[in-house]
């Protein structure tokens, strides 16, 4: 199976920035993402027989598995694609066999959720040759379920619902609990600025290790020493106790109190957004970057260095974002000062003999769809 030709590309579903709400999805939080340009493409054709064949652009590589296919039976990057194949046959539905194209420009491991576009696109492909009739919150769930149960990443679904939901100069307030979603205009470009990404690539896939499922586990435990469902649930002085209930409470404490106050900057940043006080929403991002830096502690040197260099040159705020351990920063900065704060994360990078980082710019985009 090769690159081209293929059937004209059928689907496309798109990475995403987080603007605010990092760690706190599957925590019955709130998350604000944006869906990006960026996006995934996939093609798709039927087979007369049930072998599953995927092909990436990206890894060059081809894959074969089945329609029955099982957690286990294929790993590394096309398990994100078989295990939408086997999400779809758990909940009963026949699939071809299908081969299967995929391209991206979403840059992989960064943060920006290149799996989620590749499991969605995915999904809306073979929601059309299964006719399956998902809506888009049964293709965040599929593509969900795809990364947690068959690829094996413990992630919320922040990531699945911003590409699905996603709309052109919009953000999205979506409630993890209830699974609603409010869009609501981010009018930063209408008002002279631009959100910056300074790709680090530290790629976090490559350094986290199970950094993100000890965070995971962690605040299962601290939901559970304090006796509520979810950290949602409690308030920052109610989070005193932990330090108490445990040997390692102070730790659970500090883990407790980025989700717990990173919930209410959600919700303040989709405010300060809706009255466009943009000076306000930036030093939303200042805050938050601090409390992943010292509290929750999934922040590196790359990023750090990027939020403090995108500042030094003028950037009204900056944060990481997406699950952190590397990946990407975004900084929210005057049109007027982006050359000036782009040359000083460069040369910061370059003081360090760190890789240059990729920096570009995002606006909302469309979410998943046909193309
Ligand atoms: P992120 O979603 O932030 O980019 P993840 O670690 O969640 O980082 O997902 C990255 C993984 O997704 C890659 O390591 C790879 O397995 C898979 N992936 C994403 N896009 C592609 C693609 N176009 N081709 C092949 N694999 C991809
Ligand atoms: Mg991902």
């Amino acid at each position: 199976m090769t690159p081209a030709p293929h059937p004209p590309w059928g689907w496309a579903a798109p990475g995403r920035v987080n603007l605010m709400g990092e760690h706190t999805d599957y925590n019955d939080g709130f998350v604000l993402p944006f869906a990006i340009g960026q996006r995934a493409k996939v093609a798709v054709s039927v087979r007369d027989d049930d072998l599953v064949r995927i092909h990436s652009r990206q890894t060059d590589e081809t894959v074969e598995t089945a329609t029955s296919t099982s957690p286990g039976d294929v790993g590394g990057w096309a398990a994100y694609v078989a295990g939408v194949v086997w999400a779809l046959r758990e909940d009963g539905h026949r699939l071809p066999g299908v081969d299967l194209w995929v391209d991206s420009d979403v840059p992989i491991g960064a943060g920006l959720s290149s799996s989620a576009a590749l499991s969605c696109s995915t999904a809306l492909a073979l929601d059309h040759v299964g006719e399956v009739g998902l809506d888009r919150a049964g293709v965040a769930e599929v593509a969900r379920r795809a990364e947690n149960d068959y690829v094996g990443a413990p992630t919320g679904v922040m990531d699945q619902l911003a590409s699905v939901h996603g709309r052109e100069g919009q953000a999205l307030l979506i409630d993890t609990r209830s699974l609603e979603v409010q869009h609501q205009p981010a009018h930063f470009v209408e008002d002279g600025l631009v959100l910056l990404v300074i790709d680090t690539r530290a790629s976090h896939s490559l350094a986290d290790g199970d950094g993100y499922a000890t965070r995971r586990r962690e605040c299962e435990r601290a939901a559970e020493l304090l006796e509520v469902d979810a950290l949602r649930d409690v308030t920052v002085p109610e989070l005193a106790r932990l330090p108490e209930l445990a040997d390692d409470g102070e730790v659970l404490h500090r883990r407790a109190r980025h989700v717990v106050t990173e919930n209410d900057r959600v919700l303040e940043c989709a405010e300060q957004m809706r009255s466009r006080d943009w000076v306000a929403v930036a030093d939303l991002f200042t805050t938050s970057h601090a409390s992943m830096r010292d509290d929750f502690e999934i922040s590196s040197d790359e990023l750090d260095s990027a939020c403090a260099a995108a500042e030094s040159g003028g950037a009204l705020g900056a944060r990481m974002t997406g699950g952190g351990f590397g990946g990407s920063a975004i900084a929210l900065v005057r049109r007027e000062q982006l050359g000036t704060v782009r040359g000083c994360c460069l040369a910061a990078f370059a003081a360090e003999g760190w890789d240059e980082p990729r920096l570009f710019t995002v606006e909302p985009a469309a979410g998943a769809g046909p193309l």
